[in-house]
């Protein structure tokens, strides 16, 4: 069961931003709530690998990363983009919802994004170490990996159990996205009670 923390840094950018466009926008009602499978859906394609080996894991075993056939961020802003210019409070949340699946990919866990996809399949990731490990040092602020870069850095870095191993104990990447949860939960009482 531990294998669905990671969806508790989604779930609570999610919750997050609901909260704050509807504060944006002086909504008050729930129904936005409907729209937050949004900040899961591109991972929908993991489901696929999980169903294959009962895991989602980029690693010398497994050397290749999902965050492809759904990860188009410029296609994903562009439909919720139109969306939200022509329709208004509920395209802003699918927009900042997306959004922020994408921003969060970007940092800490997994292999990045490929920001300028279907152009470019250069993945991004920001403050990640050669090694992919979170890092403040200057020329790590923004690394990029180009594909087959990207499959000998999972072939050397890749960790098969980085659930348990970031999620199952104090570490930056626990630390944050249960923290980002907690406070989204802080934020929907505040939201409720408002
Ligand atoms: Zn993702």
């Amino acid at each position: 069961m531990y294998r669905i923390l990671p969806l508790l840094g989604d779930a609570g950018l999610g919750i997050l931003s609901i909260v704050f466009v509807s504060h944006w926008y002086s909504v008050s009602n729930m129904y936005a709530f409907l729209l937050l499978p949004l900040a899961f859906a591109p991972d929908l394609d993991a489901i696929v690998e999980l169903r294959r080996r009962g895991k989602v894991a980029a690693s010398a075993e497994n050397p290749s990363d999902h965050r492809e056939l759904l990860h188009k961020p410029i296609l994903w802003m562009l439909v919720t983009g139109a969306w939200w210019y022509f329709g208004g409070f509920y395209g802003a949340v699918a927009f900042v919802l997306v959004t922020m699946h994408f921003v969060h990919d970007s940092v800490l866990t997994g292999w990045g994004v490929p920001w300028l996809a279907p152009f470019s399949k250069v993945r991004m990731k920001f403050f990640a170490s050669e090694a992919n490990q979170e890092s403040l040092a200057r020329k790590d602020w923004i690394r990029t990996w180009k594909p087959k870069d990207l499959h000998k850095a999972i072939v050397a870095h890749g960790n098969e159990n980085w659930i348990r191993d970031l999620y199952l104990r104090p570490t930056t990447v626990s630390i944050v996205e249960y923290g980002v949860f907690a406070l989204s939960l802080i934020a929907l009482l505040w939201h409720l009670l408002a």
